[in-house]
């Protein structure tokens, strides 16, 4: 591998300055737990690694309209936050299927969606809770819905000028609740086979007012079951419907064959796994099916 060259600004302004400076060959590092195997394997090669850690973005914070997630916080940080835990357990629910507790204490949330595989666990559940990314350039600040930041594997909207500086998660409805589930070929250190994100909010006469449902690696990005959606908004909860839903979805995802599993299992999966997030989140609501 051959050495780049290494800058840890302090400033967020010194970074994109760096990030201007040298618009090829820089590589932003947060954990490393993706880069460095990638760059190991010659499959990038910076000449200049620019590292955020002492740019002050780990936080998880209520902010007056939403919850802020520092791009710099780690799986761990997501795992042990009591506010997340309390509006948003699915997020949590991922952070603790992840890998192991080594790459979880560096892996970050920044460099998850930036990774943008689309097996990356933290996606679905922030596509559930409609998050956006937080994007920084020394021509200012922009946020992304999540739904429209992955362009395809490994490939999102961010510029080679930007730095993700922060996860923005709206207020959470109250009446909502949420689940995620990961298929993975064991249960720990393994890479999702599948994973859906379900959130359900319920309105006074018990009906689903809004529905979310995402999924992970069974298409080229992170996605939404929009139709999934759909079907369920409207309707009293139940296991048909619930079902219904899931049948739905698995026929949006368009999984390939790997050597995890066969996209014919994948969607099979889908569909099983949508109906029991569902179940789950409405059970968190305390419903019962
Ligand atoms: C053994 C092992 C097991 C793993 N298991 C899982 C798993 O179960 N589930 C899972 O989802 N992932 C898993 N991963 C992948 C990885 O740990 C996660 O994706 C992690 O969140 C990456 O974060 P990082 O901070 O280490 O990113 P880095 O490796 O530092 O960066 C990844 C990419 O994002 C860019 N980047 C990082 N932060 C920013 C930012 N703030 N702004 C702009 N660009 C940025 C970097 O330039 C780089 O291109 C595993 C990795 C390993 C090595």
């Amino acid at each position: 591998m051959n050495k780049p060259d290494y800058l840890a600004p302090q400033t967020l302004a010194e970074a994109l300055d760096a990030l201007g400076k040298h618009p090829h060959g820089v590589q932003l590092i947060a954990g490393g737990t993706d880069l460095v195997p990638q760059m190991r394997s010659k499959m990038v090669q910076p000449e200049l690694l620019v590292d955020l850690r002492l740019l002050g973005l780990e936080g998880i914070e209520m902010t007056g309209d939403g919850i802020r997630i520092g791009a710099r916080a780690t799986h761990t940080d997501i795992l042990e936050s009591d506010l997340l835990a309390e509006h948003c357990p699915a997020l949590v629910e991922s952070a603790a299927d992840i890998a192991g507790p080594p790459i979880r204490n560096r892996g970050t949330v920044g460099g998850n969606l930036v990774n943008a595989s689309p097996a990356a666990d933290l996606a679905p559940p922030l596509l559930v809770y409609d998050a956006q990314a937080v994007l920084a350039s020394s021509r200012g600040e922009r946020s992304v819905p999540l739904e429209e930041f992955f362009t395809g594997p490994g490939g999102t909207v961010l510029s080679d000028d930007e730095i993700l500086t922060e996860v923005y998660i709206p207020p959470v409805a109250p009446n909502s609740s949420s689940k995620f589930i990961k298929l993975g070929k064991r249960k720990a250190m393994a890479v999702a086979v599948v994973s859906v994100a379900a959130r359900l909010t319920l309105d006074d006469s018990g009906s689903i007012s809004q529905a979310r449902v995402a999924l992970g690696s069974v298409a080229p990005i992170p996605m939404r079951a929009l139709k999934a959606e759909a079907v369920l908004e409207g309707h009293p909860p139940s296991a048909e419907l619930f079902a219904e839903a899931g049948r739905v979805a698995s026929s949006e995802s368009s999984p390939i064959d790997d050597i995890r599993a066969s996209g014919e299992y994948r969607q099979k999966m889908v569909a099983v796994l949508t109906r029991r997030a569902l179940a789950a989140a409405w059970g968190r609501l305390g419903g019962e099916v």
